[in-house]
């Protein structure tokens, strides 16, 4: 996508036009046309949903006071999607250690991407139609004009995660496992619900390697957790994290993994991308400065999430083996709150982490010669340029 020339620029009668038929475009969309407004959403893909695979992900619910799902729905979202509330986990240390953390609510949704009925993608779809939006698949755009609003998702790839989808006998449950040999600088995990699972390795670096460290996560959960696959179906995936100066582009406001806002210690882009959505639409709809809005909304929690991400570079192992212990002995939930929030220490430590936390998100190991990792293999990267 590129800017486009002025005699390029939208013309106003069509309404407002959005880039992306992503969590982040079509909550947009959604809150843009239940306020009477004409909105057209313009999709690259088919079908909503073309990055996943009908994976299990998290719909965090720790880095505010408010319930994700009551959010959604003063923003005139419905839950209407598969979801189910996990108040409990099992976290495995560096050294393999179980602990079991709970919430007193929810830590998170479990809810599925993709474009199976259920998902949460399908969902949002429904919705914005069903509010008036017009959807236009197969339609990649390519230059943009004013009153867009782009929500094209990750630009390039910070962070890959590789696994697979299958059916399982396991009981319900979630576990997440810390290592360098599964995951280097980043985290596996495991969600299980009604006899459907999803394993992967979400790694920060080491993306060349992306099948040894798979099939490490693979064997972990076997033996930690009792994983047991029918019928694994292969799955990869990438982010994109930055904190934006400012999210607009060529007079556009940018929202979702398009903009960055994205939490950079464990890649959660959900909520950020639904909330920067909503605050787009608001900003149209109430004449407010979108770069305030997201700035006031936003901000702390992105800021807070790079001087996570910096610690958690820089003290290994021993590090998150504390945190875990520290997890596992309070209510999850309001120890991550406490995590997230921009404490005085955090804003002492902001300036050297903005300066320094991506320096393992610039993986050296792929550089794109005789790779076979998910993003040198997705083979669209002219989109990393705009
Ligand atoms: C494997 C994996 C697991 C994840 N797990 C979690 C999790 O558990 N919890 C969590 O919070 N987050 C998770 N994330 C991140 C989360 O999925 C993203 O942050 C979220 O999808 C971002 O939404 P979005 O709307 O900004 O972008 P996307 O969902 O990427 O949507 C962007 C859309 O824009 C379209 N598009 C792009 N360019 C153009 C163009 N030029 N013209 C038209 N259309 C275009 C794309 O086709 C796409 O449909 C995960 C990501 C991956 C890859």
């Amino acid at each position: 996508m590129t800017a486009s020339r002025p005699n390029q620029i939208a013309n106003l009668d069509d309404g407002i036009q959005i880039v992306g038929a992503g969590p982040a475009g079509l909550v947009c969309a959604i809150v843009l046309a239940k306020a009477g407004r004409q909105v057209k959403v313009r999709e690259w893909r088919a079908d909503v949903g073309h990055r996943f695979h009908d994976d299990f992900q998290g719909l965090e619910n720790w880095t505010d006071k408010r319930d994700v799902l009551d959010e959604l729905a003063q923003a005139g979202v419905a839950a209407d999607f598969s979801h189910h509330g996990m108040t409990e986990g099992v976290v495995l240390d560096s050294r393999a250690k179980a602990r079991k953390v709970h919430g007193s609510r929810p830590l998170f949704y479990l809810l599925r991407r993709g474009s199976a009925a259920g998902t949460l993608d399908r969902a949002l779809l429904d919705q914005a139609r069903a509010a008036g939006v017009e959807v236009r698949f197969n339609d990649r755009v390519k230059n943009t004009g004013g009153r867009m609003i782009l929500a094209g998702g990750p630009r390039r790839a910070d962070i890959i995660a590789v696994g697979y989808v299958f059916d399982t006998t396991m009981p319900n449950g979630a576990w997440l496992a810390f290592g360098p040999q599964l995951a280097p600088k980043g985290y596996a995990y495991l969600l299980v619900h009604q006899g459907r699972g999803t394993v992967a390795s979400c790694m920060v670096s080491g993306f060349r390697d992306q099948a040894k460290y798979l099939a490490a996560t693979v064997a972990h959960f076997q033996r930690y957790a009792g994983l047991k696959m029918l019928e694994p179906k292969y799955f990869g995936g990438f982010g994109n994290v930055r904190l934006p100066r400012t999210a607009m582009q060529g007079g556009n406001r940018v929202i979702g993994e398009h903009a960055g806002f994205q939490d950079a210690l464990a890649g959660f882009g959900l909520r950020y991308a639904m909330r920067s959505g909503r605050l787009a639409a608001e900003s149209i709809i109430n004449g407010a400065d979108y770069t305030t809005s997201w700035r006031r909304a936003l901000q702390p929690g992105l800021r807070a999430s790079i001087v996570n991400r910096f610690l958690f570079n820089q003290t290994g192992p021993r590090g998150i083996d504390y945190l875990i212990s520290k997890l596992g002995s309070a209510d999850a939930g309001a120890a991550l709150r406490a995590a997230y929030g921009l404490s005085l220490p955090k804003r002492l430590l902001l300036p050297i982490a903005q300066m320094r936390y991506r320096g393992p998100l610039k993986d050296s190991s792929c550089n794109h010669l005789n790779c076979d990792c998910v993003w040198c293999q997705h083979g669209a990267h002219d989109a990393a340029n705009t």
